[in-house]
Parts: structure tokens; sequence; C-alpha cells
């Protein structure tokens, strides 16, 4: 049991790679705060993990609401041990047609939710000298993908946050590191037509995607005392598409 006794906080836990990390987590001991914005996904979750999976409807993009939920999940469960910035989203278009809205919906989610979310987790974690915070990058904030301005920029943005506070936060013994998944398979991916998967396949030498499942064991090793002296990396879980 890896994370015995400790509560992780993670943002989209209803779905995909968040539901997946959320699973593995309570496997390991842990109690899961499950922040998701989707209440009826959260409470299919909640039925399937039991106990130990704790839903929170929040929307990360909201700065004083996530505030209130942090404080709450605090007061229900004791402090935060673990942090896992995982919610995102993608609108993708070329850099010509891409609307304003779209821009800004996805920075204010995958940029700005994750400084509001660590904002109002960290001052728990200074208190008591220690922590863990994980954020979602991907291959593509560290490599650039035509049709993605807005979520590379997010994604990129999300890699200097995690070098700046992994600086900042190592005097109260609080680690940061980001996780830079490949092509993997989940609701955000399923809609990506056979043709783009065949390419992205034959562009990755393991020749496949990867399952939420292999990320999830990824934060998993962060998250546990196997990482005490990792922070401010980014570890790419891509298959070997970029080597
Ligand atoms: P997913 O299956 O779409 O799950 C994301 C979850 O986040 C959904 O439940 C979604 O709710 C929720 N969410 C969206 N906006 C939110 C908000 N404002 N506040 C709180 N929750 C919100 O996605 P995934 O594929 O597991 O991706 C998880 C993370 O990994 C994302 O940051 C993504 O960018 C990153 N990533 C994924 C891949 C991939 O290939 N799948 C690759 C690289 C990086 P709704 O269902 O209501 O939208």
């Amino acid at each position: 049991m890896r994370l015995k006794g400790k509560v992780a906080l993670i943002t989209g836990a209803a779905s995909g790679i968040g539901l997946a990390t959320a699973k593995r987590f309570i496997e390991e001991g842990a109690v899961v705060a499950a922040c998701d914005f989707n209440v009826d996904a959260l409470n299919k979750a909640s039925n399937e993990l039991g106990q130990d999976y704790h839903p929170y409807k929040m929307d990360v993009s909201d700065h004083d609401g996530v505030k209130e939920i942090v404080d709450k999940i605090v007061a229900d469960l004791g402090k935060i041990d673990i942090l896992v910035n995982n919610a995102g989203i993608t609108k993708d278009n070329f850099l010509i047609k891409m609307p304003e809205a779209d821009f800004d919906a996805v920075i204010n989610v995958n940029l700005k939710g994750v400084y509001n979310v660590t904002q109002a987790v960290v001052p728990y974690m200074m208190e008591k000298k220690s922590g863990v915070i994980l954020n979602a990058s991907s291959v593509v904030g560290v490599y650039g993908n035509i049709g993605q301005t807005n979520y590379v920029a997010s994604k990129a943005g999300v890699i200097g946050m995690t070098k700046t506070w992994a600086k900042e936060f190592a005097r109260y013994n609080v680690r940061v590191n980001a996780v830079a998944p490949g092509f993997i398979k989940t609701p955000m991916t399923s809609t990506v037509p056979q043709k783009v998967i065949d390419y992205m396949n034959s562009k990755t030498p393991l020749g496949r995607m990867g399952e939420a499942i292999e990320i999830a064991n990824a934060y998993l090793f962060l998250a546990s005392d196997e990482a005490s002296y990792i922070t401010g990396q980014v570890l790419g879980v891509d298959g070997g598409l970029v080597v």
C-alpha cells in the first residue's frame, strides 16, 4: 500500500486518466477527493469506487469557487497530501480559424485552473511541510502540434509553472512534477478518426495508443515516497513517441 493514510485531491476525476488515477490511488490505500465538472459522471464513479472516492463538483476555472471547495475538502477529510491537476479540455482549430472564446476557454481550464487549484491547496501543504503536486501536461506542450495553439500554450505553461513551483515550494518539502502523456485512449480522444489513430500508432515506437492506467501508474510513482528525490521534472509517458 504505497499511499496508505494519504488524502489525494484529483481534478477531472470522473473520466479517463483522472478516473483511472483515482481508482489506482484508492487501491494503494488513499482517500480521494474527486473533483469534476461532470456531476453525472462523478455519481457513476462514486457508485463504482465506493467510500474512499469522495465526489465534489468543481469548476477548476472558477477561482473563488475552487477555494471554497478546497477548504471544504480539508474540513471533511482533514488534509490534502497529494494534488493531481488533471482536468483538461481541447478546442482544436488552426490558428487563423480559432475563435477568441475557444482560446480563452482552454487557457482558463488547462492553465488558469492549475493555478487556481494549486493556489488554494498549497498553503495547507506548506503548513504541514509536506506535499506532492502533479500536473497534467502533454507531449505537445514540449513539441507543439498543428491545430492546437490554445491547448499547446496551456500545456507548455503548465511545464513552466511546474518548474517554478518546484523551486518555490522545495523549502516546504513540497515536490512538484508534471506528466506528459502521448496519445491515450480516453473519452477525450474517442472522436479522433481511425486514420489519425493509425498514423499516430505508426509514429509511436511501441505501436499503439496508451491506456489511462499507464498514466495513472506514472502519477502513482511520482506521488509515492519512491519518488522522494524527484522534483521539477516532466515525465514523458508516450510509448516512445518523442525520443
Ligand atoms: P477526459 O476523459 O475528457 O476527462 C477530463 C475530465 O475533466 C472530464 O470529466 C471533464 O468533464 C473534466 N473537466 C472538464 N472541464 C473541467 C473543469 N472546468 N473543471 C473540472 N473538471 C473539468 O480527458 P483525459 O483524456 O482523461 O485527459 C486528462 C488530462 O490529461 C487532461 O489535462 C488532458 O489534457 C491530458 N492529456 C490527455 C491525453 C490523451 O491522449 N487523452 C494526452 C495528453 C494529455 P466533462 O466530461 O464535463 O468535460
